[in-house]
């Protein structure tokens, strides 16, 4: 407690790590990374498959890395490799399993109040991301169908009939992954994909061509039932069908009340105010990763963040 950190970071994902490193490159050197999960990168070990491909530029979005952090295209596991070593190698103090859950500046010292207790800081960085809230769709889930409604690829098995929803990058490489072992059909409420990456936008046109996976475009969804412990969808074109299971996979959204309990200002989106440094108005609280963006953000970009917040941090010092 009596410990005042020069920096506390909330989040042990790419955002977290970014500044973590970059500020120790720096000189910056009393860090602790707090993280709820227990181990960094919750969403990287929860929502990408194994072996997922890891694309430096995410859903074709090309990022010119601006920090000393050397990431590069590889697979969940050679990622996950990548960010053991950095934390290893700069000898950043990571508390897992530690939620926090709220700050407050008091004197000029952050109060970081979490799970483990309150811890002290000159500077704080929150970078929770979205996916701790994954975006639900619009109608009730009913609770009957909760062991085979997902939003990653938790309990998925093989020989299922699988719907999954969404029309991103990670929509098509789950569908084009567990068609290898099931029925899948993929559906999105446009007429066409327009935001997956080139590659996968082949991969998934050379699946469909081939049949091993099919597609329904240009229809929403009106609701699920239980119809024998299968679920029965119904489609907004007056299509009804059954599935073992459906997958969501539309994208998380901002942790609004987190924030709002962190002293972090919101706008009239309810998206955090924040400056060119991603610092928020309060001096010494900035923001990190993606939660920066309402949608959208890659791994790249959260570490971009982090050389920006570590040079401001050590500029005001
Ligand atoms: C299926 C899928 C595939 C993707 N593929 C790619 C890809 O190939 N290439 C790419 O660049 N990007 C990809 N992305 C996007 C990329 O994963 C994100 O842009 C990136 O993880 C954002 O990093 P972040 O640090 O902002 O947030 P996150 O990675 O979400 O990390 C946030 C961390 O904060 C922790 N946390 C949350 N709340 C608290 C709390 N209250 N207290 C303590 N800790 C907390 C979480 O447990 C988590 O570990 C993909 C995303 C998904 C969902």
């Amino acid at each position: 407690m009596n410990n005042i950190y020069d920096l506390i970071i909330i989040g042990g994902g790419p955002g977290g790590i970014g500044v973590a490193v970059e500020s120790k490159i720096l000189g910056i050197e009393n860090i602790m990374i707090i993280e709820k999960g227990c181990n960094h990168s919750q969403t990287i070990r929860k929502f990408y498959k194994d072996q997922k491909r890891v694309d430096k530029d995410w859903q074709g979005k090309s990022v010119e890395l601006i920090g000393s952090i050397d990431f590069k295209d590889g697979t969940k596991e050679s990622t996950l490799n990548y960010f053991d070593s950095l934390l290893d190698n700069h000898l950043i103090e990571a508390k897992f399993n530690c939620e926090v859950d709220s700050v407050k500046k008091e004197n000029g010292i952050f109060e970081v109040i979490s799970s483990e207790g309150t811890f002290l800081a000159k500077n704080v960085v929150i970078g929770v991301g979205r996916m701790g809230k994954p975006n639900m769709p619009s109608y009730t889930i009913p609770l009957s169908l909760k062991t085979v409604v997902n939003f990653n690829l938790d309990r998925c098995s093989n020989g299922e009939n699988i719907l999954i929803v969404g029309g991103g990058d990670s929509s098509i490489e789950y569908a084009c992954e567990l068609s290898k072992t099931n029925e899948v059909t993929l559906t999105y409420r446009r007429e066409m994909l327009t935001r997956p990456n080139p590659t996968n936008q082949e991969m998934f046109s050379s699946f469909l061509e081939d049949e091993r996976l099919s597609a329904k475009f240009g229809v929403g969804i009106l609701g699920l039932e239980n119809e024998r412990g299968k679920i029965k969808v119904s489609f907004s074109d007056n299509d009804v069908r059954e599935y073992d299971r459906v997958i969501y996979a539309i994208g998380g959204s901002t942790p609004v009340d987190f924030l709002k309990k962190c002293g972090v200002p919101l706008n009239e989106k309810n998206e955090p105010i924040f400056d060119a440094n991603y610092q928020t108005p309060t001096k010494g609280l900035y923001i990190a990763g993606d939660i920066a963006f309402k949608s959208g953000g890659s791994i790249a970009i959260a570490l971009n963040h982090g050389h920006k917040i570590a040079t401001d941090i050590l500029a005001n010092s």
